[in-house]
């Protein structure tokens, strides 16, 4: 099987627990460079999608293709982890005792396998791509600083630093404003519409907080008991009679 021209694509996917259906034939197509939201109430299948993506759990059936060809249902996560696809969970895992700075260095060094490159010293190239990350992520100004010391928004921000530094080309991020404050939601909004801005990146983006998600203003998927329920706009898909059945009639 192939999908050309598809970064994500997902067909009829099911993942069952103890006869359970969490996935129920999901199907999900995502295009190279495309920032996506994935909304849902609880239970609807979100962090089974992410676990079926990245490895984590495996599909009882169907298909699920990276960049059109590559077949991760036969794949293990560290395999999956190289291949481009970065994942960040919804608390930060940040080293809280390595500073700012050496948690960059860190998954720049672990990209790399062999266990040799972390005693080597950083190139320029590499410091320099350090700088940039660190700016992109708007923590130009605390290198230096412990992990341990930021504030939840800034270990986020950090935490996804670590994922451009590995130059994941898909970058999955599950409920990235939890427990932010609306300042920093907002700043986080403007982050990811910054690296949506770069073709290399494909976003997928799971989240609750609506008003959030229509700062993305990109195409909304809605899943529901395991399969996709609505795909649009944020407007077309509130004013979709079946998702505001779920979400009201509960
Ligand atoms: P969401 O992230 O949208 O809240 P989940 O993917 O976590 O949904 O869960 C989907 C459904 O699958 C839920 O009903 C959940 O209880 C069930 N589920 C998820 N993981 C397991 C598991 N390991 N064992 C049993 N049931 C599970």
């Amino acid at each position: 099987i192939a999908a050309p021209g598809t970064i994500l694509y997902v067909d009829s996917v099911t993942v069952s627990f103890d006869g359970f259906r969490a996935l129920n034939e999901l199907s999900l197509v995502i295009e190279p460079g495309e920032l996506r939201t994935i909304i849902g109430p609880n239970g609807a299948g979100k962090t089974t999608m992410m676990d079926v993506i990245t490895g984590k759990t495996r599909p009882d059936q169907g298909d699920v293709l990276f960049d059109g060809h590559v077949d991760l249902t036969k794949m293990t996560e560290d395999q999956i982890a190289n291949l481009g696809i970065g994942r960040k969970f919804q608390k930060p895992t940040v080293f809280e005792h390595l500073t700012v700075f050496e948690n960059l260095e860190l998954a720049l060094k672990c990209k790399r396998d062999t266990l040799s490159t972390l005693l080597f010293r950083l190139s320029g190239e590499q410091q320099h791509r350090i700088d940039q990350v660190l700016g992109t992520v708007g923590l130009k100004d605390k290198p230096r600083m412990l992990a341990g010391a930021l504030s939840h928004g800034q270990k986020q921000w950090l935490e996804i630093g670590m994922l451009l530094m590995q130059d994941q080309r898909l970058l999955l991020l599950d409920e990235p404003v939890a427990g932010m404050t609306d300042a920093e939601t907002e700043a986080t909004a403007e982050l990811i519409l910054d690296l949506h801005k770069d073709p290399h990146h494909s976003l997928v983006v799971v989240e609750h907080d609506m008003e959030f998600v229509r700062a993305l203003g990109a195409r909304v998927t809605v899943l529901h008991e395991g399969s996709v329920l609505a795909e649009g706009s944020l407007d077309a898909v509130q004013a979709n009679a079946k998702v505001v059945e779920v979400y009201l009639g509960r």
